[in-house]
């Protein structure tokens, strides 16, 4: 069975420390915008959806270690809750 989505660990791209884990669904291969709802790990930032009321209460993805922040929280045109990436501020590894 293949999957539908890949597996990508991203990292800040300024001290390398993980970040997060994500299962990206679809053909593009940038990630421009981050579903909340999609993040595998780790709990704090997957869980983040049962936490907040709104996507204005959701702190930005900042980098655990250095605090760079990575994506900016927005909705989609579909209203769901995702993270505006700020690209070239981060990694992204393909996991097999
Ligand atoms: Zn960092």
């Amino acid at each position: 069975m293949s999957q539908k989505y890949k597996t990508y660990k991203i990292n800040c791209g300024k001290c390398e420390t993980y970040v997060l884990t994500y299962h990206k669904y679809g053909q593009g291969k940038g990630i421009l915008r981050l579903y909340l709802s999609n993040i595998a790990s780790p709990d704090r930032l997957s869980k983040q959806q049962n936490n907040y009321k709104t996507i204005k209460e959701v702190p930005n993805l900042a980098c655990p270690e250095c605090k760079e922040v990575l994506g900016t929280p927005t909705t989609s045109k579909g209203q769901k809750w995702v993270y505006r990436m700020r690209q070239g501020y981060f990694h992204r590894k393909l996991m097999k």
